[in-house]
Order: structure tokens, then sequence, then C-alpha cells
């Protein structure tokens, strides 16, 4: 299907895009463009796209105040999996980032968009979510800070609100070493949206702590804390519990992709798998 006339701006610093999103009543910020882009041609009505992928400062990964980690809005995915401090001290992160989409998609697509258009198959959101990151959002007026818990109010509905712009996503220090894997079930090969996934994540000093997420298996990407807590109590004898109480925190929908019914013992068998690897 074409695409409908809109029109197209590309920003070069923040105060710009906040400016060309305001002057417009119907405009929309771009980052990669992988998500609104198909909107557009489908059921998305813009009337001027903001182009941010050409602002310097949103292209930037950089040390944060805390010694953890702050990814621009701009920053393509393929940079993020490749960028050494991440891939270091964020393993989890990169694990889930390296999942979305093809190669060619990752050059383009950021972290900021699959965070803001807010499915509940997004790959990172789950990453974001065990690791405890925060988002910084802001306007003509403020900026604030978003923990990501937060953020996800619903399919397609964020905490942002019309006209925020989200300008970069911290990963606080005290995240840094969680080991991950990601357990993803998709409909066939290649570029497909999970029809369930799992991230089990390990790390911590001293007693080791868990992270539990799925993907694809509620109206949000949900982090699932009675099974870490059973892990942090009982370690890995405890297994078996921890899967079940994945299972029952979930509310999966039938749809193309997968039944209600698969999803749910699909989160039961990839929770046990990843947590007994870890274990
Ligand atoms: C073929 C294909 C395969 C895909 N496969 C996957 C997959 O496997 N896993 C997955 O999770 N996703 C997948 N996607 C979806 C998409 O690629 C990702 O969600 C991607 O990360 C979106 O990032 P983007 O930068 O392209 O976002 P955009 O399309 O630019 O933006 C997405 C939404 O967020 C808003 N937005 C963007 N940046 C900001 C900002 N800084 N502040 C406020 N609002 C903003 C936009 O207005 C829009 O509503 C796929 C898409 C396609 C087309």
């Amino acid at each position: 299907m074409l695409l409908p006339r809109f029109e197209y701006r590309a920003a070069r610093t923040v105060g710009e895009a906040l400016t060309l999103w305001a002057e417009q009543p119907g405009a929309r910020f771009m980052a990669g463009g992988t998500d609104l882009i198909a909107q557009m041609r489908t059921r998305r009505k813009v009337s001027r796209v903001v182009d941010i992928k050409q602002i310097p400062e949103l292209n930037q990964i950089r040390e944060s105040e805390d010694g953890g980690v702050a990814i621009g809005a701009a920053v393509a995915l393929s940079a993020l999996c490749e960028h050494p401090r991440v891939r270091e001290r964020y393993p989890a992160l990169v694990e889930c980032a390296c999942q979305v989409g093809a190669y060619a998609l990752r050059n383009r697509a950021t972290l900021a968009g699959n965070l803001c258009n807010a499915s509940p198959a997004a790959d990172t959101a789950v990453a974001l979510l065990a690791l405890e990151a925060k988002v910084v959002a802001t306007n003509m007026d403020r900026s604030r800070v978003i923990p990501v818990e937060e953020f996800f109010l619903g399919p397609g509905k964020s905490a942002l609100e019309e006209g925020e712009l989200v300008t970069e996503i911290v990963l606080p220090a005290r995240s840094a070493g969680f080991q991950g894997s990601y357990h993803r079930q998709s409909r066939r090969r290649g570029m497909d949206l999970a029809s369930v996934a799992v991230l089990v994540a390990k790390g911590g000093e001293g007693a080791p702590r868990y992270r539990v997420g799925l993907v694809s298996v509620a109206p949000t990407p949900l982090r699932v804390r009675a099974a870490e807590e059973l892990m942090e109590r009982e370690g890995p004898s405890a297994i078996a519990r921890a899967a079940e109480a994945a299972r029952l925190a979930c509310s999966p929908i039938t749809d193309a992709r997968a039944s209600a019914e698969y999803r749910r013992e699909m989160v039961g068998v990839l929770t046990a798998r990843g947590l007994a690897a870890l274990a």
C-alpha cells in the first residue's frame, strides 16, 4: 500500500525537534521509522514526521552520572549490540537487542523506538525491565525520568505524554553484569515478532539476584517478581515452582501467531529451561 502524503522534517537539535512537533498538529517523532512508516501505511494518520536521527547528542552512548550507560534515542540497535561497554556490562540487553528483526533492520531501528512503540512483543523491553532502566523524556517545559517499569500501560500505550521526546535510556550501574539468556519462539526463522519469549538473567554481588521477564504473553512486557524471589530464596531447587509462577503471571491472548494455551505452556517450558541453564 502507498504511503499517504505527509511532510518530512529532519531536526538537528532536541529543541528544534520539539518545536517542529509543536507547530504542526498531528506530527510524530521518528527514530528508525521501522514501526512508524509501517503503521502510516495502514492505520496511523501523520501530518508531519519529525526525524530525530540526525541529532548528534541523541546518537551517543555515554557513561551516565552513576557509572552506568546512557543510550541516546537515535542510536541504532546494531551500534548498541556492537558497543564494547554495553556488551561487557549489559549482556542481557545485547542478547535481546540482537534478536530484533534482521541486521539491515537493526541498522535503522532504535532501542527508544522499540520502547516507545509499547508493543507487548518488543524484544528489548524485557531486558530494560530486568535491568531497571530509566527513560529520560523531555518536552518544551521540562525533562523527567520515568522508571521503565512504569512506562508500559497497555498495547501501544506508554506513560509518554503528547509531545514528549525520549532523549535517552539509562542503564544503572547496579544492573551491570547480569548475564541473561533470551528464549524466543516465532512462527518462522527470519523476521517475525515473538509468539512468546522469556528472558532469564542472574547477577548482582554476593547472593545471586534473578530476573525473569516475559514477552508477547500479556498486554505489556512483564517482569515476574514471584519467580525471581523463589530463585533467590531457594536456589535451583525452586526452578519448577518459579516456572509455574511465570506461567500463572501471564495473561496471553490467541492471535495469528499462537494460541493463548500454547503461549502459557511455553512460558513454563522456556522459563524452566532458561533457569536450569543459568543454574
Ligand atoms: C520487518 C520488521 C521486523 C521486525 N521485527 C521485530 C522484532 O523481531 N522484534 C521487535 O521487538 N520489533 C520488531 N520490529 C518492530 C520495529 O523494528 C522495532 O520496534 C524497532 O525497534 C522500532 O524502532 P524505530 O527506531 O524504527 O522506531 P520508529 O518506527 O521510529 O518509532 C516507533 C514509535 O515510537 C515513536 N518514537 C520513536 N522515537 C521516539 C522518541 N525518541 N521519543 C518519543 N517517541 C518516539 C514513534 O513516533 C513511533 O510511534 C520489526 C519491524 C519490521 C518492519
